[in-house]
């Protein structure tokens, strides 16, 4: 079984269109595909259609949430929330709304450097992109010539430490976790130990703090952590008794060295994880996203 729970397409920063995800999930012999696009669920409706026809991949519907806990920037893996929970779609409207009106700060700090991008252009190389990023204004960069891949366009300008770095709006995380649970789904923590972020409150502590708030799981298997962490998190995860799952977090083009299935979660821990959504579901009173394709 091969389980990849956390991927993107070109609804947020990835590169790849829904169906096309989904079709090279299906060469890459993946049985069971997370799509959780950052802050949209526009994504979907196109992936769920993609895996009915194509059969063979099973998906599970998921939004990867931008929140903030204890001062520091978390990703939160929701899976199989009802989109039309109001406390849920509000707050997504809310992050949305932050992202585009981060842009005209962040071009203009580039006007500063004696880089002129024009909003339009962003918004062209976002396409059909709900939830605007800095990725896309990496696009604008390398389009402009002034970096060679979106890598560099962070490096040198996007990133925490880059001189064309603006912060925006997150949601609180353990009201995000409230949410999540409100609306029917499960909650993960994306790369809880991801360098770029300052993970200090996510220690031992911390988790089972947030697993007393809704949290069902955390990621552990993924590229921005090396053996040491994964061995760490694996070690907690067990010891707290959260679901503990992999993934590559792939966007297509759009982020080297993330290809699909890199990482995989264990089926029993999937199983746990799908149990759990249906408990979260029943207790919500929501009809919650079903897994489709394959042979669910
Ligand atoms: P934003 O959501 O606008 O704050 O931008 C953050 C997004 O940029 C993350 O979701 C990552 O997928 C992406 N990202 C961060 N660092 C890099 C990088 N070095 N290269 C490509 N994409 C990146
Ligand atoms: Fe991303
Ligand atoms: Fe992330
Ligand atoms: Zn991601």
């Amino acid at each position: 079984m091969r389980i990849d729970l956390h991927t993107h397409t070109n609804r947020s920063d990835g590169t790849d269109s829904p169906a096309d995800l989904v079709q090279r999930a299906h060469e890459a012999g993946i049985d069971v595909l997370g799509l959780t696009d950052h802050d949209t669920t526009e994504g979907w409706s196109e992936a769920a259609d993609a895996a009915r026809r194509t059969g063979g991949v099973r998906l599970v519907r998921g939004i990867e949430i931008s929140t903030r806990y204890a001062g520091a920037g978390v990703h939160l893996l929701a899976y199989l929330p009802d989109p039309t929970h109001p406390g849920l779609v509000a707050e997504l409207e809310r992050v949305l709304d932050g992202r585009n009106s981060r842009l005209p700060a962040i071009l203009e700090r580039l006007g500063a450097l004696g880089i002129d991008i024009a909003a339009s252009d962003v918004r062209r190389l976002a396409g059909d992109a709900a939830a605007l990023g800095r990725p896309h204004v990496a696009d604008a960069l390398v389009e402009r010539g002034v970096v060679q891949s979106r890598d560099e366009a962070f490096v040198r300008y996007l990133g925490p430490s880059g001189p064309a770095y603006v912060d925006r709006y997150a949601a609180d995380l353990v009201n995000t976790l409230g949410l999540v649970t409100a609306a029917g789904g499960v909650s993960v923590i994306a790369h809880p130990w991801a360098g770029r972020h300052d993970h200090r409150a996510l220690d031992g502590a911390g988790l089972d703090a947030l697993k007393s708030a809704g949290l069902a799981g955390v990621e552990v298997d993924h590229q921005d952590h090396d053996d040491a962490a994964r061995a760490e998190l694996h070690r907690l995860a067990l010891e707290l008794d959260l679901v503990a799952t992999g993934s590559s977090d792939y966007h297509g083009s759009g982020k080297i060295d993330h290809d699909l299935a890199c990482n995989h979660t264990a089926p029993e821990q999937l199983d746990r994880l799908l149990e759990m959504a249906d408990r979260s579901s029943a207790a919500a009173g929501r009809t919650a996203p079903q897994v489709v394709g394959g042979s669910a």
